[in-house]
């Protein structure tokens, strides 16, 4: 079998329609050039609705597939066989080759289905397929092809344009948006499960992330920080390349153990979580928070708990996995492919920084009064943390 050097790029939903096609198709182009620009020379163009990637140079087919269908708003990839020429019989001759090169056996049913752009072309639509369906059979129909029209096993697509495209097979992609048509978020990716699925599920929108992690040394260990990496790297190959924002927390941690109620520690740490993420995100030009929490599944996510950490800041935090069962969200991780990841047992908080019984029910005044202790303390271990964030882009390629 040989392989196709064209691609038919079908993308289902553009962002917000109208004169933001351009742009919607533009930053398409764009995230598919620079994710397969290691493998080779490629055109990437647009041509009336449409987007083709062509390589101009030997590439690997494989790694050049899994690439493309996993950049958002790639709905799917068809490989495509092109004929330069429109003449009928070069068209004939491309569709044969499309089938024998894009299958082993022809044990199977087809329908040719003809579009033309080009209206002045000298035969229908019609015409050409049912002379394509014909010359197929006359050359394989001995091989078992045959037609159905009604329930075809494969449905033969011919696009005549400036140029011809065959095609009859969709690799399917992630769907979504190209990132970068929807603003920046800053994602709070920590080593868990769901975390990462809650950057997945944004970037998909178009939204070009960056990531905080919160470190505490010596109390985390450096195999939780990588396993945050190499979380980040598996949804960048999706999102794009994706700064890393490591912030060393000890020192903020510790004033806060050392001076506010246990069983509110991993309240206030989390109001200090974000509102770091929002310096973070201000910084940077960002417009959100995202984070992994979902409704009653820790102490810290009940409902109470979540509206008194989100009083924190005043950006919105956008938090896609709120309503999904943690298997739900498993699933979902399985499908990205961070689970395995995920599962990996390096703590990303240590146990001294989480109280035995933990408040469920938080009080938005009762906490404020105890960050009050904070005060003249904490400042300077706050500024000192923000100054000394380490930045690490992570990308696979
Ligand atoms: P996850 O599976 O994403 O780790 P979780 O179920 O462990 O989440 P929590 O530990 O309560 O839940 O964290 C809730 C959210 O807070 C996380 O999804 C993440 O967005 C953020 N978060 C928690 N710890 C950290 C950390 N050390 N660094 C960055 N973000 C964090
Ligand atoms: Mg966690």
């Amino acid at each position: 079998m040989e392989n196709a050097k064209m691609f038919l790029v079908k993308y289902a939903e553009i962002g917000t329609k109208g004169k933001n096609r351009y742009v919607f198709e533009e930053t398409l182009c764009k995230r598919i050039r620079n994710k397969i620009k290691s493998l080779g020379e490629f055109d990437v163009r647009r041509d009336f609705g449409r987007i083709y990637v062509e390589a101009l140079s030997d590439f690997d087919y494989d790694t050049c597939v899994e690439y493309i269908t996993k950049v958002f708003g790639v709905n799917g990839i068809c490989p495509v066989t092109m004929s330069e020429s429109t003449d009928y019989a070069e068209i004939s001759k491309a569709a044969l080759q499309h089938i024998t090169n894009a299958y082993d056996e022809f044990d199977f049913s087809f329908k040719v289905h003809c579009r033309r752009t080009n209206k002045s072309y000298p035969m229908t639509s019609v015409e050409v397929e049912a002379e394509v369906g014909h010359d197929l059979l006359m050359a394989l129909e001995d091989k078992g092809l045959h037609v159905n029209v009604h329930n075809p096993d494969v449905m033969l697509e011919i696009e005549i344009r400036d140029k011809v495209y065959v095609y009859s097979k969709v690799l399917p992609g992630p769907g979504g948006l190209p990132v970068g048509t929807n603003g920046k978020a800053v994602s709070l990716l920590s080593g868990g499960i769901d975390s990462p699925v809650a950057t997945y599920m944004i970037a998909k929108r178009g939204v070009e992330m960056q990531a905080v992690y919160f470190n505490s040394p010596p109390y985390t260990s450096a195999r939780a920080l990588e396993k945050v990496e190499k979380l980040g790297t598996i949804v960048s190959e999706y999102a794009g390349p994706i700064a890393l924002h490591i912030v060393n927390f000890t020192e903020l941690q510790l004033a806060i153990y050392d001076n506010c109620p246990h069983d509110e520690l991993t309240i206030i740490m989390k109001r200090y979580m974000f509102r770091m993420a929002k310096d973070i995100a201000l910084r940077e030009g960002a417009q959100c928070i995202v984070t992994g929490e979902s409704i009653g599944q820790v102490s810290s996510q009940t409902m109470q708990s979540l509206g008194v950490i989100d009083e924190a800041v005043d950006i919105p935090v956008y938090r896609p996995v709120i309503g999904m069962d943690k298997q739900e969200i498993v699933e979902y991780s399985q499908r990205i492919g961070t689970y395995e990841t995920s599962i990996e047992p390096y703590e990303d908080c240590c146990t001294i920084f989480v109280a035995k019984h933990p408040v469920t029910k938080p009080k938005l005044d009762v906490i404020k009064r105890h960050e009050k202790k904070l005060e003249g303390i904490i400042e300077p271990i706050y500024q000192k943390a923000l100054d000394t964030v380490e930045i690490k882009v992570l990308k696979i390629n």
